[in-house]
């Protein structure tokens, strides 16, 4: 074991000023991601600076009608606050896909944004990586890439983002607020996430020294017309090979407004906009919701074992759509087990 420090931040100034000043030093929240890197030779934290105290716990209205979600809000929590699962059940639905209820009871709303791939090369400290060591090459292109990418991939890299939240934050169009040394700004969650480029090794546009505050959601939440499908190899405790969230705004059969985003097969949440825009003024049916998936799906790619994803996910699309359109009720074979 690598020998590390602990000491408790007491406030976000001092949150800050620990980590500006230790470049190796981590923040950990829920620690279900973090303490797993440690524990697989994945990172080697000099000091682990614990913000699970800081007061950032709330969940409220904002004066513009919004939502803001505290970064140590925990997932569990947060899908089930009424104002989430009445305004913004998108998120919810995609909340409770995720992980095991124990996990989302420790899982933070910040840490869920700052999770790291789950490539499998990326956990064997022993196989070349660029994310965890750059320039060792990626392993995962000629390898067991079942799970990995298809879309905006690079020669470098080709690991997904494995979060459903996000997903759902992407279609509701989220914005990250963070706060640094240099002061407090925020982040639009399209540009939050990075595509991995020659940089597979920076996941996010967060520096740092900067820590996520909280997550505001925009007033138009999609309450009535939406969908979150999780496609994966078991129905619980998997992450997705594809999911779809996706959102409608609809005037009796004409689709006014749409969002659609895709997980599990980006290095971020995966939207276009000529998608979104070619769904408006549509009838809201199964061929306006292929066309809109093709669109999505251009420049898709396979690397052998993840060629599959390319028709399931055309196919998720199609079917969540649909859902949402139709005004589906959700699985409830998740309902709360408190
Ligand atoms: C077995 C298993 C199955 C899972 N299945 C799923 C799944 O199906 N879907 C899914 O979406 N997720 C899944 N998860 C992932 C889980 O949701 C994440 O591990 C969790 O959300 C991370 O939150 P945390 O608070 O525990 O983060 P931590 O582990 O504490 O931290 C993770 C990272 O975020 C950073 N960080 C944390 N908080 C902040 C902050 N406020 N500001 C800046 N940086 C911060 C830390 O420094 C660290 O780098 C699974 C996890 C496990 C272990
Ligand atoms: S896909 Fe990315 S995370 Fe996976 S082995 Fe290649 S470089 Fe590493």
């Amino acid at each position: 074991m690598t020998p590390f420090q602990y000491a408790r931040a007491s406030d976000v100034a001092d949150a800050i000023k620990q980590i500006a000043t230790d470049p190796s030093a981590r923040f950990i929240a829920g620690g279900t991601n973090l303490l797993d890197l440690i524990k697989y030779d994945v990172t080697a934290p000099t000091k682990l600076i614990d913000i699970s105290r800081l007061p950032l716990g709330n969940v409220e209205q904002t004066a513009t009608g919004g939502v803001m979600i505290g970064a140590l809000v925990p997932n569990s929590d947060l899908a089930y606050h009424p104002l989430i699962e009445e305004r913004y059940p998108l998120l919810s639905r995609a909340i409770l896909a995720g992980a095991s209820q124990q996990l989302r009871n420790m899982a933070s709303t910040g840490g869920n944004l700052v999770q790291r791939t789950r490539c499998f090369y990326f956990y064997d400290a022993t196989t070349p990586c660029n994310k965890r060591e750059p320039g060792s090459g990626c392993s995962a292109v000629d390898g067991i890439n079942r799970i990995n990418a298809i879309l905006g991939t690079s020669e470098s890299c080709i690991a997904t983002h494995p979060s459903d939240m996000c997903v759902a934050l992407a279609a509701i169009e989220a914005i990250v607020h963070v706060t640094g040394p240099a002061g407090t700004r925020t982040i639009a969650i399209a540009d939050f996430h990075r595509l991995p480029g020659n940089t597979p090794q920076r996941d996010t546009n967060l520096e740092p020294d900067e820590i996520i505050t909280a997550v505001e959601l925009p007033p138009k939440g999609f309450s009535a017309n939406y969908s979150y499908l999780k496609i994966r190899d078991r129905l619980s405790y998997a992450f997705a090979l594809v999911s779809v969230a996706a959102a409608l705004e609809l005037d009796g059969d004409t689709i006014k407004d749409a969002r659609v985003a895709l997980g599990g097969v980006a290095h971020k949440p995966w939207r276009s906009a000529a998608a979104e825009t070619v769904l408006r003024g549509q009838r809201a049916d199964a061929s306006a919701f292929a066309n809109a998936a093709d669109i999505l799906l251009r420049g898709a790619r396979g690397f052998g074992h993840n060629d599959f994803k390319i028709g399931l996910a055309r196919r998720a699309i199609v079917r969540t759509l649909s859902q949402a359109a139709r005004g589906t009720p959700q699985s409830i074979s998740d309902k709360k087990i408190r």
